[in-house]
């Protein structure tokens, strides 16, 4: 059995269709081994019929003649005269090693590489915004934070001062506190809207607001 699918072709120059339908692809089929009989032909369409003019041995010698495809671009083509009778032609392209290679290439590329590609570039572009936007938040955060932190140390000492009875004890000595240098009270403001801040407990200081 050699079957031969044509995608299209000529014999002497004029194309050789299905007889039933004109379709320009369909089968040559040899079957069993006598060279010496006619092939039929088998269109898309199921219809079938004899071709007095086409032996099985013709069949193989069209199909030793084909070009064969190495390249996934490449074209699987016939050009012989036998017995005084021109074939040319293209066979359907039988899927080789390149066209698997290919279409593994092609659909990696469209449907993984490329929004793969897309995604990261958005990523990129919002990830470039956003760490504008926290540093700006941290510089503003930490300038807060020291003309806070100055106030309520300025505020407390005159406090102390002004409580009466509360004449400061000479021999008092504070606790050595060190205030956290990047929170207020152990916890951050995140400008994460306009309008809408958010607090974040310190990371710096476990959110005591004090450091060691
Ligand atoms: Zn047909
Ligand atoms: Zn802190």
């Amino acid at each position: 059995m050699l079957t031969l699918k044509i995608q299209q072709m000529t014999i002497n120059g004029h194309p050789y269709l299905c007889p039933d339908c004109a379709s320009e692809a369909f089968t040559l089929d040899g079957a069993g081994w006598i060279d010496a009989l006619p092939v039929r032909g088998n269109c898309w369409q199921s219809h079938s019929w004899e071709e007095p003019l086409i032996t099985l041995g013709w069949l193989k010698q069209i199909q030793a003649a084909s070009t064969g495809r190495q390249r996934a671009e490449d074209e699987d083509t016939f050009a012989i005269v036998i017995g005084g009778v021109a074939f040319e032609g293209t066979l359907h392209p039988d899927v080789i090693l390149d066209d698997l290679k290919r279409a593994a290439r092609d659909v990696y590329w469209k449907k993984i590489i490329k929004p793969a590609a897309r995604r990261r570039k958005n990523a990129a572009k919002r990830a470039l915004k956003r760490p504008f936007k926290r540093a700006a938040a941290a510089v503003t955060g930490t300038a807060a934070h020291t003309v806070a932190a100055a106030k309520a140390a300025a505020i407390g000492a005159a406090w102390d001062w002004n409580t009466a009875g509360g004449d400061p004890d000479p021999d008092y000595t504070p606790e050595p506190v060190n205030p956290c240098p990047v929170c207020v009270g152990g916890y951050v403001q995140l400008d994460t809207n306009i309008h809408d801040t958010t607090r974040v407990r310190c990371t710096v200081c476990s959110g005591t607001g004090e450091i060691d």
